[in-house]
């Protein structure tokens, strides 16, 4: 067991671009590594990636490891899977961690299958024990329950990580590290998928993850016709919007817009629930804005027990007022 170490961090690319959620666990990787003394490594896997690998030793990475290769162009489950079990076999790493999207997602297990280890999918935070283990700590039963797994005797130990719950390390442009480029094996008859094409997304993509400032509708808001009073104070706040699993369960919006533990894990400097009752689920995801306001005519809902400004009130009184306020301020400040 003593000749595993390091933690590495599958990263992903889409056409040359890091992923965000790579380089949060990047900032991870690095906090957990300083803490076992040993290294961070980023695993960059793609076809002309390299020039990539500067930006993640800034990021954090002691050391790039770059697969670069054709056959490695598009993901696929099995060329992936195949290079770094590869590159995991003979480097022996002691923990690889993933982001919890739909290719972490499917690679991750794949890989922890052939290397007969363990994997928890889907951690929101991670830790080192006192005997150095990797403690993979997730939610579980709808959230109700967090269980802290461990993997005291497989190697490596393996972990997807939700993105949007760790925060990027800040980049540092005098960090120094190494980039060890690996000649992968990896033959056409490898891979058994064929990518037909490749179908970008029309629609505009709600970004949440990023945004600074999310104005969420629940419940409260009462059907569709109110999420254009979410939508004008989102925008006169120049912020984008949210909604709860219920709304969105009702039809009121898409489920892209969906904020917790089944939706998307935000962190903005701002959040206003507005008619959102603050369930333990909704709260997994917002739980982390810098600022919470509350808009509820419930004085006892549970959402006022984590707000930083509550508002009890109606809020088809209390939205029209605050954009009101917030033109006027706008107004004055531009005078
Ligand atoms: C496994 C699992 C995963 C889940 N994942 C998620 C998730 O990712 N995200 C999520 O949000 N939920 C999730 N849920 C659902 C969650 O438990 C709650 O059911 C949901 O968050 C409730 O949404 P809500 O607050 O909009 O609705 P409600 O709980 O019905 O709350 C509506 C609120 O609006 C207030 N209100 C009503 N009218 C007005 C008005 N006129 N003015 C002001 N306030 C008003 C009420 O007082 C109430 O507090 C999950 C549940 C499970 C079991």
């Amino acid at each position: 067991m003593s000749e595993y170490k390091d933690i590495w961090v599958f990263v992903e690319q889409r056409e040359q671009k890091l992923m965000n959620v790579s380089l949060e666990i990047l900032g991870e990787a690095r906090r957990l590594a300083d803490k076992k003394g040993v290294k961070a490594c980023a695993v960059l896997v793609g076809y002309e990636v390299k020039g990539l690998a500067e930006e993640l030793i800034k990021y954090g990475a002691d050391v790039v490891y770059v697969i670069d290769h054709p056959l490695l162009k598009n993901y696929t489950t099995d060329a992936y899977t195949k290079v770094i079990c590869d590159l995991a076999n003979s480097l022996k790493p002691e923990v690889i961690l993933y982001g919890a999207t739909y290719i972490g997602r499917d690679l991750a297990p794949r890989i922890a299958a052939r290397m007969r280890t363990g994997l928890t999918a889907d951690c929101t935070a991670l830790d080192i024990d006192e005997n150095g283990l990797l403690l993979q700590i997730r939610p579980a039963f709808g959230g109700n329950l967090i269980a802290t797994i461990i993997c005291p005797e497989r190697r490596p130990q393996m972990a997807t990580i939700r993105p949007g719950v760790m925060k990027k390390a800040l980049m540092d442009e005098g960090r120094r590290g190494e980039v060890i480029e690996i000649k992968p094996v990896i033959e056409e008859k490898d891979i058994r998928t064929e990518i037909i094409s490749i179908i970008k997304e029309a629609r505009q993509k709600v970004n949440l993850e990023e945004a600074d400032i999310i104005v969420s509708g629940g419940r409260g808001i009462g059907g569709p016709e109110g999420f254009k009073l979410i939508e004008e104070l989102a925008e006169v706040l120049g912020g984008v919007v949210g909604a709860s699993r219920a709304a969105v369960e009702a039809g009121w919006i898409s489920s892209d817009h969906q904020v917790g533990q089944t939706g998307k894990t935000v962190r903005p400097k701002l959040y206003i629930a507005c008619g959102i009752s603050g369930a333990i689920q909704h709260i997994a995801g917002m739980g982390g804005a810098k600022t919470i306001v509350a808009i509820n005519k419930n004085p006892d809902a549970p959402i006022f027990k984590i707000a930083d400004y509550g508002i009890v009130g109606d809020l088809f009184k209390v939205i029209p007022a605050l954009i009101e306020e917030i033109k006027e301020a706008k107004k004055k400040a531009m005078a």
